[in-house]
């Protein structure tokens, strides 16, 4: 295949996999190159199950938006957005109001070059290139402050990127921070990997992982991805396995939880 390079940002080394561009590709998307996809196929030997996981991560994130517009949210704050795929924060909200706002956040080049063409002449959303780990810059930033109005509720959307923050840099006050800056009424939705379901395929994944991408891949225990949501409260049915939240009709998740090695919720920060 060949690689489509003309919209690749200059500094991007496209022979160093990323994991924006193997999320990408496990969802079927054409922004990856070959060292993402072999990455890629390392990473499906050890967890066969990978696309659909993937893809069930994606309808979650779709889930917890129209839950949130659902609950009267009109403005989100998306760190770790991704490369645009299909079903865009911004295109699902956007179907229940076309004036929702949608900040994104990302530091892989890539997923920030792709977005700003989708997002072109939006006047409502935005990608902006930050890191997690510095929330105060994300808080400060001139185009967040532009879109999201932090007097009022909020949805903050951390789907499939705390595992990339390493204890040793406190994810947990990193999540705190940005709450305490969210408005009572305001929703955390988060998807986070962890090694309770199936411990030796985790490991093995975090290998593959940990051998081909400088980022810190970090699978954690139910216990400890539930910190995340101090501060707010649980809506039903609290934090289960990718599938299992509020699913539209019966789907493969449930019943088989080691097959899906991430754990899902939705908080909700109380007045
Ligand atoms: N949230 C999207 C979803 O669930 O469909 C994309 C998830 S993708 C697995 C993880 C994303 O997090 C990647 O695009 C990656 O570049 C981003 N990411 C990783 N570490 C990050 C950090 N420290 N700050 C911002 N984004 C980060």
């Amino acid at each position: 295949m060949t690689e489509q390079l003309d919209w690749v940002p200059s500094h991007v080394d496209i022979a160093v996999p990323s994991a924006a561009r193997l999320y990408d590709y496990l969802l079927g998307g054409a922004h990856n190159f070959a060292a993402d996809r072999a990455l890629a196929n390392r990473f499906l030997a050890a967890q066969p199950n990978a696309k659909n996981i993937a893809r069930l991560n994606r309808d979650f994130l779709r889930r917890a938006v129209l839950f949130m517009v659902a609950g009267g949210i009109r403005q989100f704050l998306d760190v770790g957005s991704g490369i645009p795929t299909q079903g865009n924060v911004h295109e699902v909200a956007h179907q229940a109001d076309a004036g929702a706002r949608v900040a994104y956040v990302d530091i892989d080049p890539v997923a920030i070059a792709h977005s700003k063409v989708i997002l072109a002449g939006n006047q409502n959303a935005a990608i902006i290139d930050a890191d997690l780990r510095e929330p105060e810059k994300i808080l400060a930033h001139q185009a967040i402050e532009g879109l999201i109005d932090f007097s009022q509720p909020a949805g903050l959307l951390l789907v499939a990127v705390l595992h990339f923050i390493a204890d040793a840099e406190d994810p947990w006050r990193i999540v705190a921070t940005l709450r305490d800056a969210l408005a009572p009424g305001s929703y955390l939705a988060l998807c986070h990997g962890t090694d309770e379901s199936n411990p030796a395929q985790m490991k093995a994944m975090t290998k593959v992982y940990r051998s081909s991408i400088s980022s810190q891949s970090s699978a954690r225990s139910r216990a400890q991805i539930m910190r995340f949501f101090d501060g707010f409260d649980l809506v039903d049915p609290g934090l289960v396995y990718i599938g299992e939240w509020r699913p539209g009709a019966p789907g493969p998740a449930a019943g088989e939880p080691d097959q899906f090695w991430g754990l899902v919720g939705i908080g909700r920060k109380p007045a």
